[in-house]
């Protein structure tokens, strides 16, 4: 394998944190200590602090991010938010398909390969979540898993769209319980999600997609979990709200 081929890439989730005056205040601490970053760094902030997120972050390195996004263009559907608008206001990633989203909101392997094509097609770059509960790790099933939400999550996405994927392994297990995977099982997976990407589009097109770690990375192990060769960046949740651990990540990421 031969990270060289892709971008590491470190964003942070803020989950359901911060108002749009807490973010522009959160962004001013965060550009200084994460200028100059080796690496891609992305802050998905809930909807309506995107517009703050934007403004805080121009002229800087941090890219703005969603946390969802509908599938349809637009129309009847209270309370969603479609790929066009995110982009109207200069948003260039989203999740999709986040534990949080799957577990407590209905989101399935079907909804997530919506979102992601409605994503591509209006030009985001996709943040694709997949991961096992505890008990399909204890049951060992997880590689055959997160092989399938993968392939599943990219039906119908060529190869030239692959170009704007991001896939982060989450053990649902490891995300905010403080409870990380190890470095070497993190690498495991992610070798494996590569391998069924490469199933699909071949090796050459799979070396080239980078696919990062969540749960519960932090400042003190983020530099073990990016050491690994199949590890390449990491979605971070709750170091993501503290600029100082949160820069400690990118520059683990950077070296
Ligand atoms: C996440 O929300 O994607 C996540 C990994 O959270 P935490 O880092 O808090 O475990």
């Amino acid at each position: 394998m031969n990270k060289t081929l892709r971008n590491a890439v470190i964003a942070g989730n803020w989950k359901m944190n911060k108002t749009p005056a807490e973010t522009t205040a959160l962004i001013n601490e965060m550009k200084p200590l994460v200028a100059g970053a080796d690496c891609d760094v992305v802050l998905c902030v809930p909807f309506v602090d995107l517009q703050a997120a934007i403004e805080a972050a121009k002229g800087s390195n941090i890219k703005i991010g969603a946390q969802n996004v509908h599938f349809e263009k637009s129309g009847a559907f209270t309370g969603e938010i479609s790929a066009d608008m995110l982009t109207a206001l200069g948003v260039e990633y989203v999740i999709i398909g986040h534990s949080e989203r799957r577990t407590y909101f209905g989101e399935t392997d079907v909804t997530v390969n919506k979102r992601t094509l409605a994503a591509l097609n209006a030009g985001l770059t996709a943040i694709v979540c997949v991961g096992e509960y505890l008990e399909q790790r204890e049951q060992g099933i997880t590689a055959e898993l997160v092989a399938m939400q993968t392939k599943i999550a990219l039906q119908g996405v060529s190869a030239e769209q692959l170009k704007k994927v991001i896939i982060a392994y989450e053990p649902v297990w490891a995300i905010g319980t403080g409870k990380t995977a190890t470095a070497d099982q993190a690498n495991e997976v992610n070798a494996a999600i590569r391998e069924a990407i490469a199933d699909v589009y071949g090796k050459d097109v799979a070396d080239t997609v980078t696919i990062q770690y969540g749960g519960s990375m932090n400042a003190a192990n983020a530099e073990e979990l990016l050491s690994k060769p199949d590890v390449d960046g990491g979605l971070i949740g709750g170091a993501s709200l503290k600029a100082q651990d949160f820069s400690v990540i990118v520059k683990a990421a950077s070296k």
